[in-house]
């Protein structure tokens, strides 16, 4: 395996906090970036937190 690698590197991997990626909740309004635990599920991602998801689906 030598050479240049053409794996898609994870979304915010090797980049500064202030450039990963942000949402807005849609619960508390804020927007929350980027976290490692969310690195295969970004695309969905919808809410900042388990508590915000909870209240998002349970108004
Ligand atoms: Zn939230």
């Amino acid at each position: 395996m030598a050479g240049k690698s053409a794996a898609v590197k994870p979304m915010g991997g090797g980049k500064k906090p202030s450039e990963r990626p942000q949402k807005l909740c849609p619960v508390c309004g804020r927007p929350f970036a980027w976290r490692k635990k969310w690195e295969r599920d970004w695309d969905t991602v919808i809410y900042c937190s388990d508590r915000c998801r909870a209240q998002g689906r349970n108004p």
